[in-house]
């Protein structure tokens, strides 16, 4: 039996117990990157009821599903969490804003903040994109 990283896509036997590329501790090393940009420096907005209101909100827009498996991966997977679309650290008065923002899956957060990184604006609008398409399909206003 064989595994695949969810990293680097490397298939390897399920007797090892983890990626032999490291992945398990780059990922770790990628998610306190993440936690500290999104996170550390805006607690109270986080801790916040409007916040915690509108995260909600989001979850359920996109059904608890993790959008950007769903369209860029086509798989049907459950997110755990809501990401700023447009970084808060970049622009604050879109941090509730529901447009702003989108429901993924952890390790699709992850190659989302990666993609940011390299290529900020086809990355945003990809997620807008899939956006559409899953209003289309789902928001009531298609068929
Ligand atoms: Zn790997
Ligand atoms: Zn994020």
């Amino acid at each position: 039996m064989n595994r695949i990283c969810p990293r680097c896509k490397k298939v390897y036997s399920y007797s090892l117990k983890e990626c032999p590329n490291g992945c398990i501790k780059k990922i770790r090393a990628e998610s306190n990157r993440i936690y500290d940009r999104c996170q550390r420096e805006n607690q109270d907005f986080y801790n916040s009821k409007e916040w915690k209101r509108l995260r909600e909100s989001c979850r359920n827009k996109f059904s608890e599903l993790c959008l950007w498996s769903l369209y860029k991966h086509k798989r049907v997977r459950k997110g755990s969490l809501v990401h700023h679309i447009v970084p808060l650290s970049e622009d604050k008065s879109k941090g509730l804003v529901l447009t702003n923002l989108v429901y993924l899956s952890d390790e699709a957060h992850r190659e989302i903040h990666k993609l940011y990184e390299t290529d900020q604006v086809e990355t945003i609008k990809e997620i807008k994109e899939f956006i559409k398409i899953w209003e289309v399909e789902y928001g009531g206003g298609g068929i």
